[in-house]
């Protein structure tokens, strides 16, 4: 294989095992839970919290920025 083709075939290498293991803060956003009420205006930390144990809707577990920008909740004082 001539010079530039094995590097060329490094580069390729090594992209692809950076594709396949990806830093782990980069897809594991943090998860809150909400409650899924139109009332309900915090996010939680905690699953159990005794702010949740209310909520008579369904529980939804989504990213930390989507419980802020989409569901304009603020953090639950009881959990965090
Ligand atoms: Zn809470």
């Amino acid at each position: 294989m001539p010079f530039a083709m094995r590097l060329l075939h490094l580069f390729l290498l090594s992209s692809s095992l950076f594709f396949f293991h990806p830093p782990k803060e980069s897809v594991h956003a943090t998860q809150v839970y909400i409650c899924v009420s139109n009332t309900a205006k915090v996010y939680h930390q905690d699953r159990d919290c005794r702010g949740l144990e209310a909520c008579t809707h369904t529980i939804k577990k989504v990213s930390e920025t989507a419980a802020i920008n989409e569901y304009k909740r603020r953090a639950c004082k009881v959990c965090y």
